[in-house]
């Protein structure tokens, strides 16, 4: 092993993304993800017979030009599929309900002209959001779907971090995933010539002497390069650059990073009393969000990942489930949990990336992930391109 160019720390979509870049500009990256299997939030769960099962992010879509350009240059496009319905329902008074039904369309009507002359930049997901949609359509519907698409308390967030417009190729489909679940992606960058990975590698400490940093794992090994990325949850770059790098450290600290805890049922068709949709809402109940894989259909099986709000414990969150599907735990065929985090970036964002930025110019540092110009895959992608664009800049300048 070794001498590597550069140690990507996570292997989520944004460190697996970076070492795309890596390994396309000739350069050798060795990748380092705590858990046993790569893909972070893409936590696509397989299940015996087939069946996956997303614990994490769900969906990609044709305006992804970045991640769709990492897809077409792995060959990994014929691997598509089509996500067949796009119905979102919400949860409200014991029962699923239609989300247009709960909009008021008198409201609506009287203030969504002012999307022409309202600027997103500089408001909050609430305050844009309640001038397009109207206050009372906002409270009732935009505010737990805000909530759901961001497995958090969205108000506060800046609303030009969500649902930014791009560019769509129309010659794929509009939303989709992937055969075996969106992990399949970081899965197949990692299998890449070139690439050495090591999983199951909870890095602990981070020094720097005499122009190389040095990784220590919690098992003790210690890996040596110029260059070092960061792609793991900003709380924890900031406690991985404390001793070497106090400043940067001190600046990731600022972004509030949420623990999500969510859990996955696979049942059998037939044994689920809800109706066929692509996800549930979660309104005032225990959960954000219940996302199901009815938009790739199974012959036998139908699987719901629940997303639940803080303080929901472990047993009252499983009797949410059995409640909301009206099925007994004992008829699941599988149960899966697993901890997601999502940061959560207030106003004034945008400054913060920028002195951030400053921070890093001219140091062998990159950091990427879903904490600068949003949440989404793209944005992932998208910050690992810009920081790969500079260290290949810094590289020929050298
Ligand atoms: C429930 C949910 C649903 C979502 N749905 C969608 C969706 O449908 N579409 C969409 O576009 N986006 C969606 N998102 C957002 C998107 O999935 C995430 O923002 C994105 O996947 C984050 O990727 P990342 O690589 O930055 O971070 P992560 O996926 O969190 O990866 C960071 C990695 O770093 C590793 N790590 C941390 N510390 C260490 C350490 N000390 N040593 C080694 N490794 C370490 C972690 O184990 C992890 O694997 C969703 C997110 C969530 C949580």
């Amino acid at each position: 092993m070794g001498p590597f160019d550069v140690i990507i720390i996570g292997g989520g979509i944004s460190g697996t993304s970076l070492a795309h870049y890596f390994l396309r500009a000739g350069l050798k990256p060795c990748l380092l993800e705590k858990e046993t299997s790569v893909g972070g939030a893409l936590a696509s769960q397989r299940h015996e017979g087939g069946f996956w099962l997303e614990m994490g992010a769900h969906t990609a879509y044709n305006s992804y030009g970045n991640f769709l350009s990492i897809l077409s240059e792995r060959r990994l496009i014929e691997q598509l599929e089509k996500r067949q319905t796009s119905r979102w329902m919400l949860w409200d008074d014991h029962r699923a309900v239609s989300i247009k039904g709960r909009i008021g369309i008198f409201e609506l009507i009287r203030s969504l002209p002012s999307i022409f002359w309202t600027d997103k930049s500089g408001l909050t997901v609430e305050g844009y959001y309640s001038k397009i949609l109207g206050s009372n359509n906002y409270r009732n519907v935009g505010r737990p779907m805000f909530n759901a698409v961001t497995s958090q308390e969205a108000g506060n967030i800046p609303a030009a971090m969500l649902f930014k417009k791009r560019p769509r190729d129309k010659q794929v489909m509009r939303s989709f995933t992937l055969k075996g679940g969106l992990r399949s992606v970081p899965e197949a960058i990692c299998a890449m010539d070139g690439l050495t990975v090591r999983t199951g590698c909870d890095v602990k400490q981070i020094g720097f002497r005499e122009g190389m940093f040095q990784v220590t794992e919690a098992a003790g090994g210690v890996l040596e390069a110029p260059a070092l990325a960061l792609a793991t949850p900003a709380d924890a770059a900031a406690g991985l650059l404390g001793a070497s790098f106090p400043q940067l450290a001190e600046k990731l600290s600022k972004i509030t990073v949420r623990e999500i805890l969510s859990i996955g049922a696979v049942v059998k068709k037939g044994r689920v009393r809800l109706p066929l949709m692509a996800g549930l809402v979660g309104g005032d109940d225990s959960f954000y969000s219940m996302v199901s894989r009815d938009p790739v259909d199974h012959p036998e099986q139908r699987g719901f990942t629940f997303h639940f709000k803080p303080d929901a414990g472990r047993e009252e969150s499983m009797e949410t489930i059995e409640r909301i599907l009206g099925t007994p735990r004992r008829d699941f065929d599988h149960l899966a949990t697993r901890t997601n985090r999502m940061p959560s970036p207030r106003p004034g964002h945008g400054a913060w990336v920028r002195e951030l930025d400053a921070l890093l110019a001219g140091k062998s540092i990159l950091i990427t992930g879903n904490y600068f110009a949003g949440l989404s895959i793209e944005d992932c992608v998208s910050r690992s391109v810009k920081e790969g664009a500079r260290w290949m800049q810094r590289l020929q300048a050298l």
